[in-house]
Parts: structure tokens; sequence; C-alpha cells
């Protein structure tokens, strides 16, 4: 069953009141977007495999430990981008495969526009969303990257709507969701409320003008 894992650390408080104050600059706020993410996969991967490493140290011979296991990042186009250098920070050696889902306004139903998967899926994969709103785009993603065959999936996102996470919880009970705070829901233009507005356009620095 599917487990929702919510942060509760001050940093992630802090960092968080400035990423959604919307007097804070893209600069600024690329840079909130990358902490909060670090917070979240250091959360995430907590219960990963390790095998053990013989190496020496200045001083002697040790037995370490390191990761024993391919992983994967996805991040969903084109906010998913915003976090991927931070989680790749934490895992420099994970895969970086990229899923540009947009939204069919006639339909409103997600639709795929980019995909870069190998043939093989690593062991385990990142979704890297910042918002999980409808959760539309998450149960896509989600289900691209299981029919690639992927087997562990895990969800980041930094701030999650109750709506979204329902949606992704019954389409894929087996996959759990990391996310730094769960707002209060969403209000008729799907947008996370009190959220912080668009994540791509305030990371990209693409606000529309008034
Ligand atoms: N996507 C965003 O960037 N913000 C929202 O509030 C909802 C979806």
């Amino acid at each position: 069953m599917q487990k929702v894992f919510e942060l509760d650390h001050p940093l992630v408080h802090h960092h968080l009141t400035h990423l959604r104050s919307k007097e804070t600059a893209p600069h600024i706020f690329r840079a909130q977007v990358r902490r909060l993410a670090v917070l979240l996969a250091a959360e995430a991967t907590r219960d990963l495999p390790l095998k053990p490493k013989s190496i020496e140290t200045p001083m002697m011979e040790m037995e370490g430990e390191v990761l024993d296991l391919r992983i994967g990042l996805v991040p969903i186009l084109r906010a998913g981008l915003g976090m991927t250098d931070a989680v790749l920070d934490l895992l420099p050696t994970a895969e970086v495969w990229h899923l540009g889902l947009t939204r069919d306004e006639a339909t409103l139903q997600p639709v795929e526009y980019y995909r870069k998967f190998s043939t093989h899926p690593p062991d385990l994969v990142f979704v890297l969303d910042p918002m999980l709103a409808t959760g539309g785009s998450a149960v896509a993603g989600i289900q691209t990257v299981k029919n690639w065959g992927a087997k562990d999936i895990r969800m980041l996102s930094i701030i999650a709507a109750p709506e979204g996470i329902a949606h992704v919880r019954e389409a894929h009970p087996d996959v759990n969701l990391y996310v730094c705070k769960i707002d209060e829901g969403l209000n008729d233009s799907a947008y996370i409320l009190p959220g912080l507005g668009d994540a791509g356009d305030r990371i990209f620095n693409t606000v529309p003008n008034p």
C-alpha cells in the first residue's frame, strides 16, 4: 500500500515560506526549489540498499559501504527540471531520463510530447515534479515509467494537493509519495492553494506580464 511522506523539518518550513512568497525573485526561487529537492531526496533514499566496499583511508584499511543499485531520475518537463540537479548532487551517478507531458486543453488529459528512455529501466526511478495538483501528469508519468518496466518508483513533489495525492493513490497504490507539504486544495483552475503559483513559470522566469 502506498505511503505518503510529508516532511516535517524546520528547514523545510523555512525554505518553503521563501519559495511561496510572491516577492521571491526567480534566481532565489530556483535556489529554494533545489534546497527543498535535496531534503526530499534525502528522505526518499533513506532505505536504499548498500554493498560493502573495501577502501584505504590515509590511516588504514576499512570496510565502507556504497549504493548497490541503478537509479534513474525522470523529471516531468518542464518544472521537474528545476529539481534534477539538486537530486543529482546527492546521487551523482543517477541517470536522467526526460518525459514531457502537456495538457490537452480540449480533453484536459495529459499528452506526452517527449520521451527519452533507454531499453532497460533502472532499478529505482524517482519521478520529479514540484507540484502535484490534480495528479493527471503524475498518474500518466508513473504509468509510462511502469510501462518501461521499472519496479520501484517513487514520486517527489514539493507541494501536493490532497486531490492529487488521492488520484495517484487510486491509480498507483504501489508508488510512495514524498512531499514537503500537503496544501489545502485546488482552485477552479487547478492551481494549488495556498501553493506558489505556476512553478515552471517561476523557475524559468516566464511569468506572463499582467
Ligand atoms: N502546477 C503549478 O505549477 N502550480 C499549481 O498550483 C498547480 C500545478
